[in-house]
């Protein structure tokens, strides 16, 4: 067991009470912890109440099997929702908040991509089968902490190391070369930690085993990370990243899309690193199994990137304006943002903050108004495409005359064409 008692401690030790004494918990462990067994918190919510960050989910590990956390949950009166039960968890709902709690579990066997378990009652053995060190604490129900691992000294060195030799664990489990580049840029300091990065690099063939789900997950916590810039440019160096999406990938134009953005979104920090034509964003979505959204906003994005080929900053305001009305603002922004990497900052936030204010140009013209004029069928929609590009020739304008004279000229092509 080891007390936080080094300097600039205090904090993190009345973070860890705080952290124990929320009564949701409490109320578990007094449900759960009868006849001898014993409930502690673990992994990412004692890590980040060690480092002063945000905790999202509270993770629990018990040395109660899950059929008696069934039944005691039941008697005390507790919501819960049995969706993990094949490997142990127990999802219980205490005053809205879900709590995760699993049985103490030992490898037996592993191919690489699923664990062999069985369930165990030590806490040691379940914190040598966790990744990291800095996510195998434990912290009971008092506020101890229990670090078998040498957490406690990598979080505040802000290291992120395998547990035990990096070259077996990542053999268990592939999905840890991508964990531990997405936990060095999330929690990491200084260089990346070089043994995992060799056992990484030897490793790699068995990246090609994942599942195309479980990559994506984890790439684009990646990518979202801090310092995703450094964690992709050493994946990208060690030829780890080309195979999982794809293509050749562009770290440089993340680290600028980070420099200039921070609060970027992970779909388009991943857009930085491998987007340039929509035929990269049918590749990517394919090979990340990204959803329907997703992919129809890589591939607006890279229709204007496409459009702007070539174009020199500053954007007059017209094409933006082009932009806005060909591709609607989301497309125009990322795709602006992305083509204008490396252009002057100026004329690169000038043309961006026009994007996120000027109005989209709404065609003056529906089907409606054709209709009324003659036209019927598929006459409409051609009538319509014909005068989307008059308009944007016309500079989007709203004199009354110039739009009747449009509307007139379309009537008289249609008229000379069904001569
Ligand atoms: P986050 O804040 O990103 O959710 P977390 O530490 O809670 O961080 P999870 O992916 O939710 O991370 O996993 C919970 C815990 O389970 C980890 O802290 C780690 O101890 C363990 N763990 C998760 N995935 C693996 C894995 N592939 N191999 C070993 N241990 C793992
Ligand atoms: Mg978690």
């Amino acid at each position: 067991m080891t007390t936080p008692d080094g300097p600039g401690e205090r904090a993190n030790a009345q973070a860890l009470a705080l952290l124990a004494d929320n009564p949701g918990l409490q109320r578990i462990f007094a449900a759960i912890d009868i006849d001898g067994d014993e409930t502690r918190i673990v992994g990412g919510a004692v890590r980040n109440a060690l480092l002063g960050r945000k905790i999202e989910d509270i993770d629990l590990a018990t040395t109660a099997p899950p059929p008696l956390v069934i039944e005691r949950a039941r008697a005390a009166g507790l919501k819960m929702i049995p969706t993990g039960l094949d490997h142990g968890t127990v999802t219980l709902l205490v005053d809205g908040r879900a709590f995760e709690v699993t049985t103490l579990r030992e490898d037996i066997e592993t191919d690489g991509r699923r664990a062999k378990v069985c369930f165990g009652r030590d806490f040691c053995a379940d914190a040598r089968r966790r990744d990291f060190t800095i996510n195998a604490l434990f912290l009971d129900k008092c506020g101890r902490l229990f670090d078998f691992v040498g957490g406690v000294e990598d979080i505040a060195a802000r290291r992120v190391r395998f547990i035990g030799d990096p070259e077996t664990r990542i053999r268990e489990d592939y999905l840890r070369i991508l964990r531990f580049f997405r936990f060095s840029a999330d929690y990491g300091e200084g260089p990346i930690d070089c043994d995992g990065l060799l056992a990484a690099v030897r490793g790699r063939a068995g990246l090609a085993q994942l599942s195309r789900e479980r990559v994506r997950a984890e790439l684009l916590k990646l990518v979202g990370a801090r310092r995703a810039p450094d964690a992709v440019e050493a994946m990208s160096a060690a030829g780890l990243l080309g195979p999982l999406i794809a293509s050749a990938p562009n770290p440089a134009r993340l680290r600028r899309l980070v420099e200039q953005d921070a609060n970027a979104d992970p779909l388009l920090r991943l857009a930085a690193i491998c987007l340039e034509t929509p035929e990269d964003a049918e590749r990517i979505a394919e090979r990340l199994r990204l959803s329907k959204a997703e992919r129809d906003r890589l591939s607006r994005a890279a229709r204007v990137i496409v459009a702007l080929h070539g174009k020199p900053f500053p954007l007059p305001e017209h094409v933006l304006n082009v932009l806005l009305f060909r591709h609607g603002r989301e497309a125009a922004l990322d795709g602006l943002t992305l083509a204008a990497i490396g252009a002057s900052s100026s004329g690169q936030r000038a043309a961006i903050d026009f994007l996120k204010t000027a109005p989209e140009p709404r065609l003056p013209f529906s089907g409606a108004d054709l209709i009324a004029r003659g036209f019927s069928g598929r006459a409409v929609g051609d009538a319509l495409a014909t005068l989307r590009e008059r308009w944007i020739e016309a500079e989007f304008t709203d004199d009354r005359e110039k739009l009747g004279r449009m509307l007139d000229s379309a009537v008289a092509r249609s008229a000379a064409a069904n001569r």
